[in-house]
């Protein structure tokens, strides 16, 4: 038997998530992992307060992410996406199985905790980074915008393009995490506000590039103020699920619009990010980001972050 958060779907339809004791046999075919750390993302937030049609198959354990030892080799491994927490059963839980070819190796330098503190939310923002440079996006084109800064995606985003040399401005609607956005590498403070009404064709031209977790008008504005031949790279919805904007900005000033999905990226990419991740992202900065939380903490937090409360990265010790 292992320890797990179990959501479970009533004839009803109704959904109920509690702390279980599962067994072993219902792990799928697969390397059986034995998890250290788990985390909280966003869709997490969204599958566990059933807020958003996440999960596809019943019972399930949620958890997008994982890190932890292969029983077979004790080797180190993380895991993101291919649907784990989704379709198949995820890493909030003390044990896992998933296909060979879904696990990435850890680099050396990092720990499973630190990997779980970068977790899918830190993985996408190198994915982000990764298209940006793809796009020629480089640090003295001007200035790069992260919006969402504070979440979790949006601090990884913001601490590696700072230590890469750009000069990073964080959009966030708390201005009392300045001071925090500071600390990771931004130079300036764009008021989420600013951004989040309807946008105008085009705008004043204000960042090489960007980030963006939040989607809807706030896609739409920094699309309409990237520099020409710039590139945005999109990929969350904290916002809204819409994009209300035109095609001024590509046809006009030729910015690309680079979509992020981290759940079905190749392995040698996911590698990379990996590799990218262990050099690009200062230790001391993901540290200042992370709280670590126990598994029984996690269905009281998964309304926290979809109300946008979390701060950074929130690692969960599913041992603990
Ligand atoms: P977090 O909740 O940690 O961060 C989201 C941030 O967005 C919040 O902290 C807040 O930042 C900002 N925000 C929240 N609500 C609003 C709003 N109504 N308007 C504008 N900004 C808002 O989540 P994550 O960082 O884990 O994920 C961010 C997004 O990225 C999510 O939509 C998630 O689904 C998506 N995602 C997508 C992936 C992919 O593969 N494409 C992978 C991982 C995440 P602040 O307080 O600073 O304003």
């Amino acid at each position: 038997m292992f320890r797990a958060l179990l959501l479970q779907k009533d004839d009803a339809g109704s959904v109920t998530a509690a702390l279980a004791d599962v067994n072993e046999s219902m792990l799928p075919e697969g390397v059986v992992v034995d998890v250290e750390y788990s985390t909280i993302n966003y869709k997490d937030g969204l599958a566990i307060a059933n807020a958003s049609p996440i999960v596809r198959s019943w019972p399930m354990i949620p958890g997008i992410d994982f890190a932890g030892r292969r029983t077979d080799t004790g080797g180190r491994v993380v895991l993101n996406g291919w649907g784990v927490g989704e379709s198949h059963l995820g890493g909030l839980a003390q044990k896992a199985a998933v296909p060979e070819g879904w696990l990435v190796e850890l680099p050396a330098s990092l720990s499973t905790l630190q990997a779980a503190a970068i977790g899918t939310a830190g993985y996408t923002s190198m994915l982000c980074v990764l298209a940006l440079e793809a796009h020629g996006v480089t640090p003295d084109l001007g200035p790069v915008l992260v919006t969402g800064a504070a979440g979790g995606v949006g601090s990884v985003a913001v601490a590696i393009l700072a230590q890469l040399g750009y000069e990073v401005h964080a959009s966030t609607g708390r201005p009392e995490e300045a001071d925090y956005l500071h600390l990771l590498g931004a130079t300036a403070i764009v008021r989420r506000d600013e951004l989040a009404g309807p946008a105008r064709a085009l705008g004043k031209m204000r960042w090489a590039g960007a980030i963006d977790a939040v989607g809807s008008h706030t896609l739409a504005n920094v699309l309409s103020m990237t520099h020409e031949n710039g590139c945005v790279a999109a990929c969350g919805l904290a916002q809204g699920m819409d994009l209300p904007s035109s095609v001024a900005p590509f046809i006009l000033r030729g910015v690309t619009l680079a979509g992020v999905n981290s759940v079905n990226v190749v392995h040698a990419k996911r590698v990379e990010a990996w590799r990218r991740l262990a050099s690009d992202l200062p230790v001391e900065k993901l540290d200042a980001m992370t709280t670590v939380v126990p598994l029984d903490a996690v269905i009281g937090l998964a309304d926290d972050i979809l109300a946008g409360k979390v701060r950074g990265r929130i690692v969960v010790d599913v041992n603990a």
